[in-house]
């Protein structure tokens, strides 16, 4: 009986239930003895052979291809067997069960691309995307996300950290002269380094941007008075019947939440109780509940009754809108005005942007769509996006500031090149070039298992 081996990870790496094939992963310094444990040799390296998967009996466990990776050559850089067999849960957990005995221990989630980070076979960028791509919705945030795992992603940043380093070394050498001896010439070539790299990191900025957009989502709120038609308007926005839809003002009465896809961007969207006085205890709640919402919203669209126009009740409304949120105001019931006949229009809506729909007929629903993608900040990218976490736009954004500083420092040498050098460190957090354990920790527990 082999001593327990702590280097040895093995875990099942495709999903839970039952599926044609089902995949046990082994990775490790050296995973020979456990492959000889079950298959009886080391399989030759990247031959897919058949092979009996064996108990300590000698007795089949199951019947699979066996691939073996030899390090380096690897996912995570180590040795690795994979174990291709019969997609059942029974059966994949006797395989697992067979391999713990032989000295592996169960992995942890993402320990397996944790493994790859530590050996250098991806940057932290590269394998956060790799769980981006497992977790992708929609067909754009996996492309984006493939685009971050290919390395498109740490390829800019790493491209902006070089010219950095080269922009820090010409200030460093600045620094050994005395002011007046500095050549013109140094000056305008720092200007214009800087600005090469700041505008490379507005250019970066945006794409990773609309990425964290694309996993993210935008919660948006729909508000408004009782039988506006906020819940017509969720169902139309989302195909389906899921809020109750009524004649008695006060139905919604709680916040109900759906997502919706808008050309591969989730939108969160929170249909609210009627933002009203009420007598009804469980009415009051809603009410109390949607103001909470509201406040953590990054659009909130006011729905209005386009037949009546702005009343002094939508105004109160409008009044207890929190401010500093983005708002756009959505006269339905459009169908109800008969043609050309926009009351609406009229309403004094200074620097507010409205549109007029009916939840009814579909009328004006693709322009409330397309000025939902632009209130959240979506425009179509040439080049596509990088899947980006919330994580990477706040480094790009530190970044950004620091060089801001260094620009209007750009003459005093010393301070210029401690903001290039926090510039710097910002930008190699994303690829994790300096990152903490607990970072790291974070980063790689939010893993499925066996990946
Ligand atoms: P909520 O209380 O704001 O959620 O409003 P509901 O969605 O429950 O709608 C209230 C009433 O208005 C229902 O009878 C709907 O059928 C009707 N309604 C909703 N949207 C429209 C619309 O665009 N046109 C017309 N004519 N009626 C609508």
């Amino acid at each position: 009986m082999p001593l327990p081996n702590a280097d040895i990870i093995a875990a099942i790496a495709t999903a839970q239930g039952r599926g044609g094939v089902g995949i046990v992963r082994v990775s490790g310094r050296n995973i020979e003895e456990l492959a000889s444990g079950i298959l009886g040799k080391l399989p030759e390296a990247r031959k897919a052979t058949l092979e009996n998967f064996v108990d300590e009996n000698g007795d089949i466990l199951d019947q699979g291809v066996a691939l073996f990776f030899a390090a380096p050559h690897s996912y995570t850089g180590e040795d690795v067997l994979e174990l291709q067999g019969h997609g059942g849960p029974a059966v994949l957990q006797l395989v697992l069960r067979r391999c713990l005995g032989l000295g592996a221990r169960l992995a942890q989630p993402g320990e397996f691309t944790r493994r790859a980070f530590l050996n250098n076979k991806l940057d932290l960028a590269q394998a956060e995307s790799v769980a981006d791509l497992i977790e992708a919705n929609t067909a754009e945030a996996a492309r984006s996300a493939m685009r971050s795992l290919r390395g498109e992603f740490s390829t800019a940043v790493r491209g902006m950290v070089d010219e950095l380093i080269s922009l820090r070394m010409l200030v460093e050498a600045m620094l050994d002269f005395p002011e007046d001896e500095v050549d013109a010439l140094d000056a305008e070539r720092r200007n214009s380094m800087l600005n090469n790299i700041r505008s490379q990191l507005e250019n970066t900025l945006d794409k990773a941007r609309q990425g964290s957009l694309l996993r993210e989502g935008a919660h948006v709120v729909i508000a408004g008075q009782p039988n506006v038609g906020k819940s017509s308007l969720l169902n139309r926005l989302a195909g389906e019947e899921i809020a109750l839809v009524s004649d008695i003002p006060g139905t919604t009465r709680d916040v109900i939440r759906q997502t919706i896809q808008i050309r591969g961007v989730p939108f969160h969207i929170m249909d609210t109780a009627g933002l009203r006085e009420s007598e009804d205890a469980v009415e009051r709640m809603g009410i109390a509940r949607t103001h909470q919402t509201l406040h953590r919203a990054d659009l909130v669209l006011l729905l209005l009754d386009a037949s009546k126009g702005l009343t002094a009740q939508d105004e109160e409304i409008i009044a207890g809108l929190p401010t500093g949120i983005p708002r756009v105001l959505v006269f339905n019931k459009t169908d109800l005005c008969g043609t050309g006949n926009t009351p609406y229009v009229n309403a004094p809506l200074a620097n507010t942007s409205y549109v007029g729909v009916s939840a009814r007929t579909g009328a004006g629903i693709e322009e409330l769509r397309g000025k939902l993608l632009e209130e959240a900040g979506w425009h179509d990218l040439e080049s596509g996006a990088f899947m980006a976490r919330e994580r990477h736009v706040l480094a790009l954004k530190q970044a950004q500031s620091h060089l801001f500083q260094a620009h209007s420092v750009l003459n005093r040498a010393e301070l210029f090149a401690e903001e290039l050098r926090l510039a710097q460190h910002s930008l190699n957090e994303i690829t994790g070039e300096f990152t903490s354990d607990d970072l790291l920790g974070e980063i790689f527990s939010r893993f499925c298992i066996g990946k």
